[in-house]
């Protein structure tokens, strides 16, 4: 068997213009787009880079992405209180916060701050329980994105096995909750499972994102099952290769997702239709207030 190769970019170009369309649409009848505030503290190289994506994708589609930059130096008080600003910012629909943050400020304290409703990475305590009680909520943009492919492929996933190869907050539990709603059978597993391969063997739906290079073998993959890579892994000698190894894995799955070109293009594009979710929700909520939906 050879995989159906789920490219990343294709699917994510397919997005950009459903969203181009959405946000001509917000344009047209709130007078503004919606509007992403990226707050990013100190010079991780890597944040940079990841700012830089995001900016590049909103103004693509219409989005009015801004980033500022705070010095290493900035108090928690100081952060609190932007980040307070922002919330009442009626230009601002979405609020992301780059990690890492320097030692003295707390990724919890920055994740209590933001108002769940403008939290369009999903890091807050308020979405990270609705998640856990099936409520609507932001998810972290790389669950989205996973989401998103198994949703544009449609793939079955009721009374399907799915299993994840990781537990951290922002993939594995999260994608456990979705996958869950969506009635799957889900096993997490993590570094201290014993027999991993005899877990995802049994897997019809396998997501790696442990961060260890080419660590899903062709023998740990039962023959025609979705295999998703989330995993981001930079080579000694240049260049990325996921968590599963794709060459041989590629030639008994039945779909799979390439590392370069699978689940990383559509992070930043996930990011970006949340935040234009964000928008619509808030233009609802601001409606509800003033009486003009009926709240049956
Ligand atoms: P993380 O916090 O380090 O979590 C890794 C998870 O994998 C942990 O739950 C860990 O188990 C588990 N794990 C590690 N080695 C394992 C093994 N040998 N067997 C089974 N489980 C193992 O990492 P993360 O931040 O979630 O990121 C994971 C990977 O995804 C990284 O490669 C990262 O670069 C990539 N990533 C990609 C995107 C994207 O846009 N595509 C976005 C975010 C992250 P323990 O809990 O026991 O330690």
């Amino acid at each position: 068997m050879t995989a159906i190769i789920l490219d990343g970019r294709a699917i994510g170009a397919e997005i950009k213009a459903e969203l181009r369309a959405d946000i001509e649409k917000y344009v047209h009848e709130q007078g503004r787009p919606p509007g992403l505030f990226i707050v990013r503290v100190g010079g991780d190289i890597a944040s940079g880079v990841y700012s830089k994506a995001i900016l590049r994708v909103a103004e693509e589609i219409g989005v009015k992405a801004r980033l500022d930059q705070f010095p290493t130096r900035i108090s928690a008080d100081e952060l609190r209180a932007i980040l307070m600003q922002l919330n009442c910012d009626e230009t601002v629909q979405g609020i992301i916060v780059q990690m890492p943050l320097p030692g003295h400020l707390s990724q919890k304290m920055v994740a209590d701050m933001i108002n769940s409703s403008k939290d369009i990475d999903g890091i807050s305590p308020r979405s990270a329980g609705n998640l856990f009680l099936g409520l609507p909520s932001f998810l972290p943009a790389t669950v989205a994105a996973v989401m998103e492919i198994l949703d544009r492929i449609r793939a079955p996933l009721e009374g399907k096995r799915a299993v994840i190869v990781s537990r951290s907050n922002i993939v594995g539990k999260p994608l456990a909750m979705m996958l869950v709603q969506k009635n799957a059978t889900v096993t997490v597993s993590h570094s201290h499972t014993v027999d991993l391969a005899g877990f995802t063997r049994q897997a019809d739906v396998l997501v790696a994102a442990a961060g260890r290079a080419n660590m899903i073998t062709a023998d740990m993959v039962r023959p025609g099952a979705i295999v998703i890579d989330v995993g981001i892994n930079e080579l000694s000698g240049g260049g990325i290769v996921g968590d599963v190894d794709f060459t041989h894995v590629s030639e008994i799955a039945g779909a799979i997702t390439p590392t370069p070109g699978g689940v990383g293009p559509l992070t930043n594009i996930l990011l970006l239709k949340q935040c234009v979710h964000a928008a619509w929700q808030q233009v609802q909520d601001g409606e509800r207030i003033l009486g003009k939906v009926s709240l049956s």
